[in-house]
């Protein structure tokens, strides 16, 4: 615990008042009784959130433990308690600053025993929560085909979310899943945790609920413990979160709440923006508190934000101002493919690298995790060193791994490593007794694993059944391997993941949906094949994954961050790339598919949250063809580019670049991603116009072409602007008609 701090002389001790300006001073100083700030980007909404617990210490209003400061991910946390650090020039344990489900955790370790679990309770993941439901479902009959345990297991969550446990749960609601038995199947499943004394992330904070609600006597004394309640990024938080605040700050109410409606993004997962709308309401008397000065961005970013923004309809609307001077325009710049992209954003961040800038100013923020692939894999060629926040690096992820280590086994059967990673995956009953024989006698001769399993083979130290195992593994790695010669290096690849079974493997937990991320795995496997494209040959690539193995090593602190836009949340940077704005990726058509407007406005509200991170540079990127998981699909620019006021963007087009979208009639029809002839009367420039109304080059069967990657062939057959061609180094190929130039 920390010492008690006397307060001193607020003229003298607060010079960080100085700093704000006067609403934001009003927001800091304001201490007892309601405040909400609710103001745009970058208008220093965080930055009030950390003064005013500084100031809070600082007069001695409060001890450290007991103001409860709730961000939204542990990062935020950090930097938060490190900037009160720095304001008071101390630091301070024991306090409460951190995630909702840090805090609710920390509250029900306290009192496990009052909603029937013990203080040593373990917080199981998404996993965990699939399989326990699939045994529920399953001791109640109910068919997975008719209610896939990751759905049901969703639909608890979302209850949780809402802070309604089993027996709230209104009668009719969820009947129409699990045979009309969700409620029961929730009601066994809470049963079930209570037994394993477990609590999944949703009970973090439903189970401070219940326990406020059974407990009068400690809600109480938590209202009385923590005085002063801060919170962030309010406009996310979901009902369950928003009654746990409700309660805790009933008693006297000294609660600051700040947050952007512009910026609720993650309504997918339960959160409420009508929270932040409701909260005069909830709590008489608020003070609400505008802040329109923006301290981040040049005037053309924050225009190009608020201009995007300003098609949302359900909005509170804002003005911004900065008087930052001019500063560049967004940068809106048009590619042919994800490489060129990879290319453009991996070259403009080594030339600011090479002009003294620093990389952990500079971001590329994604839509799709699976995005960030193709930057990796540019960086590392670069030699500029980089972080994936939120999300796994690709190549460390445990399918891509397994997939890579077949390939060395192949490129090089001496890999041990790689073929003890693989050995017995998919199982295929090569259990730890074979292969510690094979590891003795591979060691007693001083031989690789490879070799020594070939010898063993005509031995009959391995059982029998096993033994027919291990000889059509080394069969199966024996012709991968005369295939490396005729194979194009991709296909190989596909072939080894289907012929080993690897790919079954998780196309089977997919379909019995044992493992709820087996669909992603399985596309980032494609996404791996697509990677292979990217190379000579097989060994170029393999040589490139050490590459990037080995830069994980590396202790260098300055990186450029790859991130999701949800991740971006919240944080700010120099520069900031935002590359795939095309329709169906961005806005994504999962979110149009699953919410129509309402997931429309949300996805423009991710790209305010994109454009609004950066300080100084921002640019758009968009390609004309896009190869999601390996299948190439013509794309058209995002509708968030046409709303982007021109006077705040410059457009950058290389001539002849758009040729998919030349002639608008024979635009390929592809159904997700084609927004018809639309875009061209609503283009934010005449550059883009110039570039679309290029002539085409018309091809004819028979002719021959060149193309960048296949290089030589002949058209076989003409189909819109979808060439069949015959190449003379790969096999025949679809190809888009502006890939390829007359030989
Ligand atoms: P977001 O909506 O993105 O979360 P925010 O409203 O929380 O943004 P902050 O991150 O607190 O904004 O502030 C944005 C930037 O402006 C920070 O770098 C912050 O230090 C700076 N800033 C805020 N207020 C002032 C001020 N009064 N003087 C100087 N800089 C400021
Ligand atoms: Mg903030």
């Amino acid at each position: 615990m920390t010492d008690i701090h006397e307060p001193l002389p607020a003229h003298s001790a607060t010079p960080y008042l100085e700093t704000l300006n006067e609403s934001q001073r009003s927001a800091v100083e304001q201490l007892d009784g309601p405040v909400l700030v609710l103001a745009g980007a970058g208008t220093g909404k965080t930055r009030v959130l950390t003064t005013r617990l500084a100031h809070l210490l600082m007069l001695g209003k409060a001890q450290p433990w007991e103001i409860l400061c709730v961000t939204f991910t542990n990062k935020a946390a950090r930097e938060m308690r490190e900037r009160v650090a720095q304001l008071l020039g101390y630091e301070n344990e024991g306090w409460w600053v951190g995630t909702f489900h840090a805090q609710g955790a920390r509250i029900l370790r306290n009192h496990a025993e009052a909603v029937g679990l013990r203080s040593t309770f373990s917080i199981i993941d998404t996993d965990d929560q699939i399989r326990l439901v699939k045994q529920i479902l399953a001791a109640n009959s109910v068919d997975e085909k008719n209610c896939p345990p990751r759905m049901m297991s969703n639909l608890i969550q979302r209850w949780k979310d809402r802070g309604l446990p089993p027996e709230k749960v209104a009668g009719t609601e969820g009947s129409e899943h699990a045979d009309g038995m969700a409620p029961t199947i929730y009601a066994q499943y809470q049963e079930r945790l209570s037994t394993l004394n477990a609590a999944d992330f949703g009970d973090l904070l439903m189970l401070n609920l219940t326990l406020f609600q059974n407990e009068p006597e400690i809600l109480a004394k938590y209202q009385k413990k923590f005085r002063y309640i801060l919170v962030d990024e309010y406009q996310d938080t979901n009902v369950s979160q928003y009654l746990w605040l409700r309660l805790l700050a009933q008693g006297h109410s000294n609660i600051c709440c700040v947050g952007d409606d512009d910026q609720a993004i993650y309504s997918w997962r339960g959160a409420e923006v009508g929270n932040i709308l409701r909260f005069e309401d909830d709590f008489p008397g608020a003070q609400t508190v505008r802040l329109e000065r923006n301290y981040r961005s040049t005037p053309n970013i924050l225009a190009a934000a608020s201009g995007l923004i300003s098609h949302n309809e359900g909005r509170l609307g804002k003005t911004l101002w900065t008087d930052i001077n001019e500063g560049e325009k967004v940068r809106v710049h048009g590619v042919w493919d994800g490489e060129e992209e990879a290319r453009y954003i991996g070259s403009e961040i080594e030339s600011l690298h090479s002009k003294g800038h620093n990389l952990n100013e500079i971001a590329v923020l994604v839509r799709v995790g699976f995005q960030t692939r193709e930057f990796e894999d540019r960086l590392i060629t670069l030699a500029l060193p980089y972080r994936v926040l939120g999300g796994m690096r690709f190549y460390e992820r445990a399918e891509i791994r397994d997939a890579v280590a077949y390939l060395r086994v192949i490129a090089q059967p001496d890999d041990d490593l790689a073929l003890e990673r693989i050995i017995n995956v998919p199982k295929r009953g090569i259990g730890q007794a074979t292969v510690q024989t094979m590891h003795q006698f591979a060691r007693a001769e001083n031989i690789s694993l490879y070799t020594a399993i070939l010898r063993l083979l005509e031995t009959d130290e391995i059982r029998a059944a096993t033994r027919k195992k291990l000889r059509g593994l080394m069969d199966d790695f024996d012709r991968w391997r005369g295939q490396l010669n005729t194979m194009r290096h991709p296909e190989l690849a596909e072939t080894v993941l289907d012929e080993s079974g690897y790919t079954a493997m998780w196309q089977d937990k997919a379909r019995s949906d044992k493992s709820p991320d087996a669909v992603g795995r399985l596309d980032n496997l494609k996404e791996l094949i697509a990677a292979l494209e990217d190379f000579e040959n097989m060994t170029g690539f393999l040589e490139h994954v050490s590459l990037v193995m080995d830069n994980e090593e590396k202790g260098d602190d300055d990186k450029v961050t790859l991130m999701t836009l949800h991740g971006a949340k919240g944080l700010e940077f120099d520069t900031v790339f935002l590359p795939g704005w095309e329709e169906g990726l961005f806005p994504h058509q999962r979110a149009l598919d699953e919410s129509g407007t309402a997931g429309l406005e949300e996805e423009r509200r991710l790209g305010y949250v994109g454009i609004t991170r950066a300080r100084a540079r921002s640019t758009i990127s968009f390609a004309a063809n896009r190869r999601i998981y390996n299948q190439w699909k013509s794309a058209i620019p995002s509708r968030f580019i046409d709303e982007l006021p021109p006077e705040t963007v410059s457009v950058e087009s290389a001539s002849g670049l758009y040729g998919s979208y030349r002639g608008g009639g024979r635009h390929n029809s592809n159904a997700r991603y084609d927004r018809g002839n639309l875009y061209r009367d609503k283009l934010p420039n005449s550059a883009f116009q110039e570039s679309f109304d290029t002539p085409s080059q018309s091809f004819d069967v028979g002719e021959r072409v060149f193309h960048q990657k296949f290089g030589y062939g002949e058209i076989l057959h003409i189909d819109g602007n979808k060439l069949e061609v015959a190449f003379e180094k790969a096999s025949t190929k679809k190809v888009m008609d502006s890939f390829v130039e007359k030989a």
